[in-house]
C-alpha cells in the first residue's frame, strides 16, 4: 500500500507529479509520502492497540531528521544502534525513555552518552558488554536499565545477510548464557535487567519465525522471576516484510493476531522496532535515463542513480520495481518494450544495477521512479566514486518539503585536508 499512482499516464506522489519533482530539485532525488508513513505506523498501533506497545521506530531504515520528527510527534519512540543515531534522536528531542538502544559493539563514549541522556534500555549483545556498562555506570553512580539480546537460533527465510537469530551469527545471546547471566546477576550491581529483546531479522514475510523465535524466549520469563529479576519489557524487534515484487508478506494485523495471545501472556510492556514496514514503500528514488546502449548481446539503460544512491540491487540482489513516470504512447511502447534491459548506474562496478531484465519503454532524457526505496535506500547510501549524495523531498497532499539538500561537489571534500608537506 501507498500514495505513488498514475494519473493519467503521469506518475504522482499524493498529488504531486513526480516529473515536476524532477525538474525542480533534479535527480537522482529521493521523494516520500508523508500519507503513506503515517497509514504504516498506524497500521501497526491499530493492530496491537490491545496492548499499547511502545513502537520504537527504527531509525536506520531512514534517518531522515524530518521523518524522525513525524513519526516521534505521533508518539513513537526510536530503537537506535550508535552515538549518530543517538544524535540524530536527541536533535529531534526524541523522550529518552522511547529511546532503545541495540548494536554489538557499542562503545564506551557511546554508552556514556546514551547512559547521560538516560534512555529507556540498552539491548546487550554479549557479557562482555554488561561487564562495560555495569563498569562505566558505576563511574558515573547511575543504574542502568537494560535488555538482554536473546539470540533464539531459528530460521527466518530471509537473505541470509538479514537473518540476524541464528546461532552462527554475531547478534544476541544464547539461552544458555542468559540463564548464566541471570544466575550471576550479582555481578552487575549498577544494572537492572529489565527486558528480554529479540530481533530476527529483516523482510520476513511470515509469522512463523516470529512465533518459534517468541515461544523459545518465553521460558527465559519464568527463568528471571526464579532469579528474583524483576523483568519489565519484552521488545520483539523489528523485520516485518513489505511488497517490493511478489510478495505477499502478512499484514499487520495478521501479524498480531498470530503474536498477540504469547504477548499477552509474558503481562510485560511491549516493545516493537519495525523500520521497513513503516518506511520502505513510501518512498522512490527518481532518475534520470542518460543513455540507452545496445550491445549485440544486451541493452543497457544507463540511469543518473548507481549503487551508491542504492545499493540494496548489488549488496542483496534486492529487487524494486522500476516504473516510468510518464508512460510513453502505445505505438513507441511496442516498437521498445521487446528488448529486457539492464538498468544501470554509471559506477566502475559490474554489481552497479538497479534492475535486471526489465522490459521498459524509455528514451534518453526519460524519468524513472525506482520503486519502494523508503527503507535502506538513502540511509545506505554512499559518495563512492565521488558522487554527491542525492537531495530528499518529503511531500505532503499537494505540499513538498525538501527535507534534505542535494550534496555539492564542496561536501564531498569538506573534512579532506591537503598536507603541505606532500
Ligand atoms: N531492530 C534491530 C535491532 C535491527 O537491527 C533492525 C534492522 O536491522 C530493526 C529493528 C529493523 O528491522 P526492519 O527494518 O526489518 O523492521
Amino acid at each position: 500500500m501507498h500514495y505513488f499512482s498514475y494519473q493519467k499516464k503521469e506518475l504522482y506522489c499524493e498529488e504531486v507529479p513526480l516529473s515536476f519533482l524532477a525538474k525542480k530539485f533534479g535527480t537522482p532525488l529521493y521523494v516520500y509520502s508523508k500519507k503513506t508513513i503515517l497509514e504504516h505506523f498506524y497500521k501497526i498501533k491499530k493492530a496491537f492497540s490491545e496492548i499499547h506497545p511502545l513502537i520504537c521506530y527504527s531509525l536506520k531504515a531512514n534517518s531522515n531528521l524530518s521523518i524522525l520528527k513525524l513519526l516521534v510527534k505521533e508518539g513513537g519512540g526510536l530503537d537506535i544502534v550508535s552515538g549518530g543515531e543517538l544524535f540524530r534522536a536527541r536533535v529531534i528531542n526524541c523522550p529518552p525513555k522511547k529511546i532503545v538502544y541495540a548494536s554489538v559493539g557499542k562503545k564506551e563514549e557511546e554508552i556514556k552518552e546514551a547512559i547521560d541522556y538516560r534512555i529507556l534500555l540498552f539491548n546487550v549483545e554479549s557479557e562482555r558488554e554488561l561487564i562495560r556498562i555495569n563498569l562505566i555506570a558505576q563511574e558515573k553512580k547511575k543504574k542502568v536499565d537494560v535488555a538482554l539480546r536473546i539470540n533464539p537460533d531459528i530460521k527466518t527465510f530471509t537473505h541470509k545477510y538479514i537473518t540476524t537469530a541464528e546461532k552462527e551469527t554475531k547478534f544476541g545471546i544464547d539461552i544458555k548464557t542468559a540463564k548464566k547471566i541471570f544466575s550471576l546477576r550479582s555481578n552487575f550491581p549498577y544494572i537492572n535487567i529489565s527486558g528480554l529483546h529479540i530481533h530476527i531479522g529483516s523482510q520476513i514475510t511470515k509469522s512463523t519465525p516470529f512465533i518459534k523465535a517468541i515461544k523459545k524466549t518465553l521460558p527465559l520469563i519464568e527463568e528471571a522471576k526464579k532469579a528474583k529479576i524483576n523483568l519489565r519489557y519484552f521488545n520483539i524487534g523489528g523485520g516485518l516484510g513489505i511488497v517490493y515484487n511478489r510478495e505477499r508478506p502478512q499484514t499487520a494485523e495478521e501479524f498480531a493476531k498470530k503474536v498477540l495471545p504469547l504477548l499477552k501472556e509474558t503481562g510485560l510492556k511491549i516493545i516493537l522496532e519495525p523500520g521497513r514496514f513503516i518506511v520502505g514503500n513510501a518512498g522512490v528514488l527518481l532518475t534520470q535515463v542518460l543513455y540507452i546502449k545496445d550491445t549485440p548481446f544486451k541493452r543497457f539503460i544507463i540511469v543518473d542513480a548507481a549503487m551508491n544512491d542504492l545499493i540494496r540491487p548489488a549488496l542483496y540482489g534486492g529487487y524494486h520495481k522500476i516504473v516510468p513516470v510518464r508512460k510513453l504512447q502505445i505505438a513507441n511502447y511496442r516498437l521498445q518494450i521487446k528488448k529486457k534491459a539492464d538498468v544501470v548506474g554509471s559506477i566502475c562496478e559490474t554489481s552497479d544495477f538497479l534492475g535486471k531484465d526489465r522490459k521498459l519503454n524509455v528514451e534518453e532524457k526519460d524519468y524513472l521512479a525506482i520503486l519502494g526505496c523508503g527503507a535502506y535506500g538513502f540511509s545506505m547510501s554512499s559518495n563512492y566514486n565521488s558522487r554527491p549524495r542525492a537531495g530528499e523531498v518529503l511531500v505532503d497532499k499537494d505540499k513538498v518539503f525538501l527535507i534534505r539538500e542535494r550534496e555539492t561537489y564542496n561536501d564531498l571534500i569538506r573534512k579532506e585536508k591537503i598536507n603541505e608537506v606532500l
